[in-house]
Parts: structure tokens; C-alpha cells; sequence
């Protein structure tokens, strides 16, 4: 089997491990005699797997006794529309920071149920960076206010959260969850896509102070009331096991490789090679991200050309670098580098990238 690099955004590549332990029990998990997604969700085996990925979860990220998780359906997309039902209520106003595409997208769902404010737009340098602190002004009572943690099409990252002086803050980390410790004295809620950093696409995964929980809107259908799955521990209604399952062996995995610090350790490598590269390379490849503000998950740069970035993707492909395409709606070249993508992944892409330029320089 010969298993290329996959440098896709999500769905993306997976510990090899995990694919590995995951195939193996497919079949007949712990001698049940039947696959683990073929079981009742009610059954004692499921129970541990489900509360297993919890407590996994809870370690690695060090999770404070007075915030839950969560294991919901949807993706973030429903978390775009869902936070803004439970959290915005009538006479209050939520505050959005645009850094980007995804930001922009909860910022849309959010208007539909209320009153927002977008108190930062990266619009004008065409979100090609973070804000700093002073030039955040939050707006005082607001509900809450939202970033995106890592924009994963136009390749930034905030470094640090935001102090907002005592406003909940909720922060999609679709795109980094779990590539770093998350500072709990500054975040209310994280909520994030499975498909990066997790596991395969099908699951939000989501953490949350207790407190927000409990003002939550509760006059909304079922599947939207945080408190419900928060009281049934994600089992209001049936979870989507195999991604729980999933996602249980990469946080194992994650554990067995030094965990968060490990994460990071392994992160800032990938990363510093590929910057580097941008870096040195006299200007053959363009990076257009401001430099404070460099996604370590998502690396994006520019060809002079669209031909020549054309070529090099397609030489790439042949070298079985694959994915390496930038989002539809900004073009250019990408590679998601999440916490799965090996070392000699990255290190076969950057010395691809010293040959072509060699070759077309
Ligand atoms: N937020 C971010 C930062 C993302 O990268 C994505 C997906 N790429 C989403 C939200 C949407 O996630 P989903 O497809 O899981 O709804």
C-alpha cells in the first residue's frame, strides 16, 4: 500500500495508527461479534467509548470541572446559527471579529437570529491579519463575541485570544483544535468541524463553561438546546459513533505522542520548514499573509503566475503531494499541515518545492 501526502483542508489525513486500529476492529469490536457502528448507542460498549473520548478530551486540553463537552451533529456550520439562537437574545448584541472566510460565514448566520457588531474587518488589507488588542474595542453587555481561531482558506492565526473584559468568548477552532492548550481564563466555548484535527467529517466538538450553558435559550426544537445534550451527556439523541470512535483513537494517539506540548513541539517543526522555505526563496513563491499572524495549520502562498501555480500543482500531484489546492474562492497553493501530517511529509513537499523552483526560476 503506498499511501501518499495529503496536504487537504478537511476531511484530511489521519494518523496512519488509527486507520490502522480502526480497520482492525471494524469487524467485531471487543468479541461483541458485531462492528462498534452497528451497535445500539445505548449499550454498555458504546457508554465507554463515548465517555472515554470525553475524559481523553478533558486531560489533553486540561478542560476546567465547570465546562462540558460536547459531541453534537452538524459540523461548525450548525454552530454558526446555533450559538447565535442560544446566546442572542432580544436587547442584547453579539460582537464578530472578520479575519476571514469562516469568520465572515458565522457572522451571516448570526444576523439572521440578531443584533451583531462586527467591531474588527480585516477587509482592508484583504484579511491578511489578525487585529491586535488595541484595536479591539468590545461592545460593553455584549452576549458574547466570536472569533475564528485559525482561518483555514486564508491561512491566518490568532497567536493569542483576545482579552474581552469579561464577555464570554467563543471561538471557532475548527481548523486548530487541538494543536495547542487552550487558555480557559480568556475562552467560554470552543466548537469545532471533526474532519481536521479529529477524526473523519460528521461531528462538532465543543466545549463550554457551564455558565453559558445555563442561559442558554431553551424555548428552541431539541437538537438546538445546549443544555439538553449537556444534561444527557451527548446521548439526547443518537451520537454519530463511528466519529466518536474515531476521534477517541486520534486523542489516544495524540496522548501516546507527548499530547499537547508534544502537539505543538511537532507543529512548530512542520511549520518553521515550510515558512522557512517562503522565506528563502528570493521571492519565487509569495506568501500574503502578514508575518505575526502565520497559520502553523494552514501554509498558503502564490506562484507568479496562474499557469506556473497551475504546473506546480500538477507536478506535485504526480510527486504524490496531493491536496495542495487553495480554496476555490482565493485560488493559489495551500497545505494544511494538522497535527497528522508527517515530518517527512512536510520535509518531501519543501524539498519539492526547492526542485521546482530550481527548474522554473
Ligand atoms: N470553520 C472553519 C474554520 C472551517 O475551516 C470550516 C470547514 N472547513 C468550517 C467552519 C465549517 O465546518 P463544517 O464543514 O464542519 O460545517
Amino acid at each position: 500500500m503506498a499511501r501518499i501526502h495529503n496536504f487537504a483542508a478537511g476531511p484530511s489525513t489521519l494518523p496512519l495508527p488509527v486507520l490502522e486500529e480502526a480497520s482492525r476492529n471494524l469487524l467485531d469490536y471487543a468479541d461483541s461479534g458485531m462492528s462498534l457502528i452497528e451497535m445500539s448507542h445505548r449499550s454498555k460498549i458504546y457508554d465507554s467509548v463515548h465517555s472515554e473520548t470525553i475524559s481523553l478530551a478533558r486531560e489533553l486540553l486540561n478542560v476546567p470541572d465547570d465546562f462540558d463537552i460536547l459531541l453534537l451533529q452538524g459540523g461548525a456550520t450548525l454552530q454558526f446559527g446555533m450559538v447565535p439562537m442560544a446566546f442572542l437574545r432580544e436587547n442584547t448584541v453579539a460582537d464578530y471579529i472578520l479575519t476571514g472566510s469562516w469568520s465572515k460565514k458565522a457572522r451571516e448566520d448570526a444576523e439572521k437570529i440578531g443584533s451583531v457588531s462586527v467591531i474588527w474587518d480585516g477587509a482592508d488589507s484583504h484579511y491578511t491579519r489578525i487585529p491586535s488588542d488595541d484595536e479591539l474595542q468590545f461592545s460593553p453587555g455584549a452576549a458574547y463575541a466570536h472569533i475564528c481561531s485559525n482561518e483555514t482558506i486564508g491561512g491566518i492565526q490568532w497567536q493569542t485570544f483576545p482579552d474581552t473584559e469579561g464577555i464570554p468568548l467563543i471561538v471557532d477552532a475548527s481548523s486548530d483544535v487541538m494543536s495547542r492548550p487552550i487558555p480557559w481564563d480568556r475562552v467560554s466555548m470552543i466548537y469545532a468541524g471533526s474532519q481536521k484535527n479529529l477524526a473523519p467529517s460528521g461531528m462538532a466538538f465543543i466545549i463550554m463553561s457551564r455558565s453559558l450553558i445555563d442561559g442558554a435559550a431553551r424555548d428552541l426544537p431539541a437538537y438546538l438546546r445546549y443544555d439538553l445534550h449537556a444534561d444527557k451527556n451527548s446521548l439526547y439523541n443518537t451520537p454519530p459513533s463511528f466519529v466518536v470512535w474515531m476521534t477517541k483513537l486520534t486523542l489516544q494517539w495524540i496522548k501516546a505522542n507527548g499530547g499537547m506540548s508534544g502537539m505543538e513541539k511537532r507543529r512548530d517543526e512542520k511549520a518553521d520548514m515550510l515558512y522557512g522555505m517562503l522565506d528563502d526563496c528570493g521571492g519565487f513563491y509569495i506568501s500574503p499573509v502578514d508575518r505575526n499572524s502565520r497559520s502553523k495549520m494552514n501554509v498558503v502562498w502564490r506562484l507568479q503566475s496562474e499557469d506556473l501555480e497551475k504546473k506546480f500543482l500538477d507536478e506535485a500531484e504526480r510527486e504524490g503531494l496531493s491536496g495542495l489546492k487553495g480554496h476555490r474562492s482565493v485560488g493559489g497553493c495551500r497545505a494544511s499541515i494538522y497535527n497528522a501530517m508527517s515530518l517527512e511529509g512536510v520535509r518531501a513537499l519543501t524539498e519539492f518545492m526547492k526542485d521546482f523552483m530550481e527548474k522554473n526560476g
